[in-house]
């Protein structure tokens, strides 16, 4: 089925919300509208929908989900700081899917291809052996310390809607967590009301915060090497000052060594 018949079919079924983004249509949508209007997309916390900017050009969806509305760029458009303010009108059902990948790109079309087992995932491993210049460092993370920072970067509780499909590699699972469990929904719809997105590879922001873990990780096993130096024991340093004249005395002379008192 293609990815437009696919939409239309799920739209049927009574989907209307993809990460924040809530879709009006047919009877759902205001009866001031003029009938050229057959989608209306807004922010799902947005309720007077006759406050809002209104926009008619699909494409200004990457511009609009940018950033946030404090300014902050959004590392990942499925961050759950998608800005709130406006309205998009189309007609077509082409321009919205092309709406939905600007605002979650290939979000759509990565539950289509999850839904058709066609859905192709890269564990965290193979991702990080793919980093060249100064993000190759990223691959010398251990792997507690990247299931550590799937808990402290991953999940709605740290601005990431996204379900976590990968694993750190073939055979080693993400450890149980709110982040690992989290199903892809932050609207806490059920399908197929909503549609979860879908992390299928660790995101720039992931890679560049394995570097940061990886290289911290290095500094602490060189500071911890260089603590383990121990001074000598009180008998130790006692014994030394014999011992070098002993050997003072035999390298010098053939005499043996005067006894110590
Ligand atoms: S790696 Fe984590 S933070 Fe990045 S998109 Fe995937 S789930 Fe979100």
């Amino acid at each position: 089925m293609k990815l437009r018949d696919r939409l239309q079919d799920l739209l049927h079924h009574g989907f209307h919300r993809i990460g924040q983004i809530e879709i009006l249509h047919g009877s759902s949508l205001p009866a001031h509208l003029p009938p050229s209007v057959a989608f209306l997309l807004h922010h799902q916390d947005d309720n007077d929908l006759d406050s809002l900017e209104v926009f008619h050009d699909p494409n200004a969806a990457r511009q609009i989900s940018t950033f946030a509305d404090d300014g902050e760029y959004r590392f990942t458009k499925g961050q759950t700081n998608l800005r709130s303010g406006w309205a998009m009108h189309l007609s077509h059902l082409d321009d919205l899917l092309l709406a939905l990948e600007g605002f979650y790109p290939a979000g759509f079309t990565l539950w289509a291809a999850k839904q058709n087992g066609t859905l192709e995932v890269q564990n965290l491993r193979d991702k990080l052996d793919r980093q060249t210049g100064m993000y190759r460092f990223a691959r010398g993370i251990s792997n507690p310390g990247a299931q550590a920072l799937i808990q402290r970067v991953c999940g709605p509780a740290h601005q990431c809607a996204k379900k976590i499909l990968w694993q750190l590699d073939a055979t080693t699972p993400l450890d149980d967590s709110e982040a690992s469990r989290f199903n892809g929904i932050a609207s806490g719809l059920s399908e197929p009301h909503a549609i979860p997105l879908y992390c299928r590879e660790a995101c720039n922001h992931f890679v560049a915060e394995c570097r940061k873990a990886s290289k911290k990780e290095f500094d602490d096993k060189q500071a911890a090497a260089s603590n383990t130096w121990t001074p000598p024991s009180a008998s130790a340093y006692l014994a030394a000052p014999l011992i070098h004249f002993t050997k003072g005395i035999s390298s010098s002379s053939s005499k043996p060594p005067p006894k110590r008192p």
